[in-house]
């Protein structure tokens, strides 16, 4: 049997790009996919930094639904605040489908292999070689394996990479056709009604995704009910059945994301932002860092992937330590933390910096955690 270079578990947004600048760079790669393409339907908001453009050498406005130029923040529906995202949209509404798609696709016209229908349900080592086993006895031999799985991978724990109990944000998400009275181009926060978390609207063509997340303590019995409300003062009527209930990986600290011969990226490697549970951009960070140090150290240049794991740190981690200690005041003092966070003369400046992605937290955190501490004494 051919030894693939890689073997890449999950098409999401962070195996496709793996996928995509590993075929790129002339490695043999197999994608195995649990799903098929086109039945897939992701669980996301889909809202994302324009700036994540700069990972692909295509253009990805084929997934984009909508442009934000515009964020409008509450306080249970009220003490609105408006900041304009300045020059062109640093923030916008993508597809999850799409998306993923795309770059799939772009992988696969690179030279990528992918295997649908693929649920992987064992991978072992045996000396150098990885082998890969579906639950239909399908097998599949690699030099290498990235982890893309999303959050319910089982793969960190077996494997003793990343964090040893995950930390889980809670969702509750819908997503309702027409725009309600949603203004063009314009995303809305609300940070009252949710204990413990907000909830978003995001605009895509024709359709609206609506959410919530907790991120620190227990969800509140009453999100679903809140989330109602929220729905409501969007001007569309509530359907309880219809919301759906998700857990999600959020960074917990630095870890290993490298073993040898594997790494892992995206959800599965629980780096979503604690703060605000944006996913895309880190998954996509992920992958990129990851094709480059596996091609790295499967051409020889390097020993070992340790690299892989510092990047990530120094890349998304230094920020997520401060986006985690600004989770922890904010929603434990949500009310505080709206007024001298969101009210704030410069805050709709630094909102659209922090969503264009070009600012981190480590460089408003310090700050802001002095006020909301003094304030909360
Ligand atoms: C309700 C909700 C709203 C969100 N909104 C946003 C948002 O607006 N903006 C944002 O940036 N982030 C958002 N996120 C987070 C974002 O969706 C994730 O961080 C992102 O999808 C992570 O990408 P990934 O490639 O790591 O994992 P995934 O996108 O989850 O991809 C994992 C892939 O692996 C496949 N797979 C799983 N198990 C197996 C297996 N055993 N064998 C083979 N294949 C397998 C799956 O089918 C899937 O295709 C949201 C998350 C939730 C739950």
């Amino acid at each position: 049997m051919k030894i693939k270079d890689v073997a890449i578990i999950g098409s999401g947004v962070s195996g496709a790009t793996a996928a995509f600048h590993l075929a790129k760079l002339g490695r043999d790669i197999v994608v195995l996919e649990k799903s098929k393409k086109e039945n897939s339907c992701k669980i996301c908001g889909g809202g994302m930094s324009s700036s994540v453009q700069k990972y692909f050498s295509f253009d990805l406005s084929p997934a984009i639904e909508e442009t934000i130029n515009s964020v409008e923040f509450t306080w249970e529906l009220k003490d609105n605040v408006i900041a304009d995202l300045p020059g062109l949209s640093p923030f916008w509404i993508i597809n999850r489908k799409y998306l993923d798609n795309l770059i799939i696709n772009k992988a696969i016209d690179h030279g990528a292999s992918l295997i649908e229908e693929f649920f992987v349900n064992e991978i072992k080592k045996d000396g150098k070689v990885w082998e890969v086993k579906s639950n239909r006895g399908e097998k599949l031999l690699a030099k290498s394996i990235i982890i893309a799985d999303g959050s319910n991978s089982p793969w960190p724990k077996i494997f003793g990479l990343g964090a040893r109990i995950p930390q889980k944000a809670k969702t509750i998400s819908i997503t309702i056709k027409g725009r309600g009275n949603l203004k063009d181009r314009t995303s809305r926060f609300e940070f009252g009604l949710i204990k413990h978390g907000f909830a978003w609207a995001f605009p895509t063509k024709d359709r609206v995704n609506i959410g919530a997340g907790t991120f620190i303590g227990k969800s509140s019995t009453n999100n679903k009910e809140m989330l109602e409300v929220f729905i409501s003062s969007l001007g569309f009527k509530p359907k309880q059945e219809e919301i759906q209930e998700n857990l999600l990986n959020v960074w917990n600290g630095h870890h290993r994301l490298d073993g040898e011969g594997i790494i892992l990226t995206g959800d599965a490697a629980s780096l979503c932002d604690p703060f605000l549970a944006e996913g895309i951009r880190p998954a996509i960070i992920s992958g990129y860092e990851a094709s480059k140090y596996l091609n790295n150290w499967l051409i020889g240049e390097s020993k070992n992937l340790k690299g892989y794991s510092l990047s990530m740190k120094e890349k998304w981690g230094n920020s997520m330590a401060w986006g985690k200690k600004i989770a922890q005041v904010f929603y434990r003092f949500p009310l505080i933390g709206y007024q001298l966070g969101v009210k704030r003369a410069t805050a709709p400046k630094r909102i659209a910096e922090i969503l264009s992605g070009d600012l981190g937290y480590g460089d408003i955190a310090q700050r802001a955690i002095k006020r909301l501490i003094m304030k909360g004494k």
